[in-house]
């Protein structure tokens, strides 16, 4: 037998065990509902196993979660028959912080975001640790199903140390002892304890018992009052998800929802429904208010349970939605799938597939409805998983059109309200042909581009495209509605109608002639740095903007590129010019009386400056550019 050993905590635990112990939090109680959850997790993760391993069989109803107390010792014990814990599993299980929430609460906290304020914690899921926020000393006493291991104890006062050392325990599961503090003792009260499990862990799927001592009147010992001791239990175990909708109140759902997805918020959105016909199912599904810090993680978190008739399968079964819906969490429970299910066979099931389909639809649906009839909590659900869903057009998951009613966009239309496709297209003027966008680094780079110029002189709304995955999104989503989604940092763009174009030939041809040698001239200058000079039909204010070419590469998926560390090939852009701005106007001039004067590739490189600066690119030579503007503020 092992001896027992005494090991330190990592210093992360630590620190969150300082702060449970000093938690002013009133809620103490909810310690027994974190431990519950537990339990029952350890007795799902048995039976799953019991489904390829038949040795760990048991009947279904021995499951169950045990509630304890020793009114002289002070302790409340919380036992299962559940999957146990080895030596090294109870090392590596407790003394880390799998809980999501509260590793990105303790981030926040090293980082000074987040003030160190003791309320705060009670939020979280502090999971095991959260015994000590009532105990001064805890033990767990724990053997791992199957028949090869023997019980360890773990004990520890929450003081930096923790002992470990062999034990022994009657069959497999989990007895975690608390000792209480002296001024919790309400925790051994029977009544307490009863409230505590009806208002938190009501719908666990598992008996929780506990012995209950009443004074009974003797039928054998002629009516005498004599103490019977009788198991009771305290849940009604109606598994939530197969109750009726009417039946579960918002609390119920609140802590259904943090049981299964260890958030600490509530969910914004429930969708509880039920799947008849062909395929059969229930499914209760959560979308979660908050985003967990690890959404864009390569193996974020967990996504749906899945049941197989009321019998836990998995926590992560990862075919059931696709990856632009991996926010969503809840359970669903199948009829149709065999008992017998592995998690290998769960891959590519035509049953899976069904029911991915069905709820896909659901979800979608849902959302769809939320931004039409809630706008602003649609804003709030979108502000936290707006780009997750976006990546959907990239990698092309299903039911992309109602996708396509779920992205919305920020707009030259409106300052703050980002747009919707539809809406969008609901209020273009008759005149306007495609949907067009401007895709850039942030809002206020892109809100005072020069590119916008002729757009606003026609009351065309233009999207801005500033989040990362939007450059994916129109490389998927080429139109809307029958209307050509277009770039307008790109090609050859002209809004003009059969009319206007007409009207102005004349003018366009004039100034082609007047310009034709400042371009050239201009072109020679600036050989180096782009493809080609023109006439912009764009601007209408500002001297010159650069765009893309049909098919090159544009500055902004530039900077992405080159973000993601990619070799990005220099692709040169289009410099175009206003002919009716003064500063083009006295460059022609210039150009007309000396075509050797120098003034003239010094304004070249200026202009292409600016040019750089108005798209949010940097200018080439920082130095020589500034030389330039100070020369020129100081000259006459
Ligand atoms: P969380 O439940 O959020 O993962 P906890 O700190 O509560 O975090 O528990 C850490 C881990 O310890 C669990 O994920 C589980 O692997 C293990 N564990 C806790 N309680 C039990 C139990 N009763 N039986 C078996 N394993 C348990």
């Amino acid at each position: 037998m092992a001896a027992k050993r005494t090991k330190k905590f990592k210093t992360e635990v630590q620190q969150l065990l300082d702060l449970v112990i000093h938690s002013l939090y009133s809620k103490k109680e909810i310690f027994l509902r974190e431990l519950i959850s537990n339990a029952s997790d350890a007795i799902d993760r048995l039976r799953f196993e019991a489904l390829t391993d038949h040795s760990l069989k048991r009947g279904e109803g021995e499951y169950r979660i045990k509630i304890s107390t020793d009114a002289r010792a002070k302790t409340i014990t919380i036992s299962d028959n559940g999957i146990g814990m080895t030596a090294d599993e109870v090392e590596s299980n407790i003394g880390t912080i799998a809980n999501s929430g509260t590793r990105n609460y303790l981030e926040q906290l090293k980082s000074g975001e987040t003030a160190n304020d003791a309320e705060f914690i009670g939020q979280f899921g502090v999971g095991f640790y959260s015994s000590f926020m009532v105990a001064d000393l805890v033990t767990v006493l724990t053997r791992r199903a199957g028949d090869s291991h023997t019980a360890v104890r773990w004990t520890s006062k929450g003081d930096g140390n923790y002992t470990i050392e062999d034990a022994e325990r009657e069959g497999n599961g989990t007895d975690i002892t608390l000792h209480l503090r002296d001024d919790m003792h309400m925790f051994l009260e029977e009544w307490q304890i009863r409230q505590i499990v009806k208002d938190y862990s009501d719908y666990i799927a598992f008996p929780i018992v506990m012995d209950i001592t009443r004074q009974k009147k003797s039928e054998i010992q002629d009516g005498e009052e004599v103490e019977v001791t009788e198991e009771e239990t305290l849940n009604s175990m109606k598994a939530i998800w197969k109750k009726a909708k009417n039946e579960i109140g918002p609390d119920e759902h609140n802590e259904f929802y943090r049981h299964i997805s260890h958030d600490y918020t509530d969910p914004l959105k429930v969708i509880h429904y039920i799947a008849e016909g062909a395929t059969e199912f229930r499914a209760l599904l959560y979308i979660p208010a908050q985003a967990p810090f690890d959404l864009f993680l390569p193996d974020s978190g967990k996504g749906v349970h899945l049941y197989v008739k009321n019998v836990f399968i998995t926590d992560n079964c990862e075919d059931l939605l696709p990856r632009n819906l991996r926010f969503v969490r809840g359970v669903v429970d199948s009829s149709d799938l065999p008992l017998n299910v592995s998690r290998e066979m769960l891959q590519d099931d035509a049953i899976i597939r069904r029911i991915r389909k069905n709820i896909v639809g659901k979800v979608l649906n849902t959302l769809v409805e939320l931004k039409d009839g809630d706008f602003d909590t649609y804003l709030k659900f979108y502000a936290q998983f707006g780009s997750t869903l976006k990546e959907g057009f990239h990698f092309g998951a299903e039911k992309q059109e109602q996708l396509r009613e779920l992205v919305l966009f920020h707009s030259s239309g409106e300052e703050d309200r980002p747009v919707s496709l539809r809406e969008y297209v609901n209020r273009m003027p008759e005149a306007q042909k495609d949907i067009y966008y401007l895709t850039g680094e942030n809002l206020d780079a892109v809100r005072q581009s020069p590119l916008l110029e002729v757009f606003r002189s026609k009351g065309y709304e233009v999207l801005f495209l500033v989040d990362v995955v939007d450059e994916w999104v129109v490389q998927a989503l080429s139109e809307y509605d029958g209307k050509k989604l277009t770039a307008i940092h790109r090609g050859d763009l002209d809004l003009d109608s059969e009319d206007e174009k007409k009207e102005r030939k004349e003018q366009r041809e004039a100034s082609r002639k007047d310009y034709k040698e400042l371009l050239e001239s201009l072109q020679k200058q600036l050989e180096a740095e782009v493809k080609e000079v023109r006439l912009s039909k764009r601007l209408t204010d500002s001297a010159c903007c650069l765009v893309a070419d049909k098919s090159g590469m544009d500055a902004n998926m530039e900077r992405i590129m080159r973000a993601m560390n990619q070799d990005v090939p220099v692709t040169k852009r289009i410099l175009e010019v206003n002919p009716d701005h003064p500063v083009l106007k006295r460059m022609k001039d210039l150009l007309a009386a000396n075509k050797d004067d120098p003034r003239l590739k010094d304004f070249a490189d200026l202009l292409y400056g600016q040019a750089l600066i108005t798209e949010g690119s940097p200018v080439k030579d920082a130095l020589r550019f500034t030389k330039l503007v100070s020369e020129l503020m100081s000259s006459e």
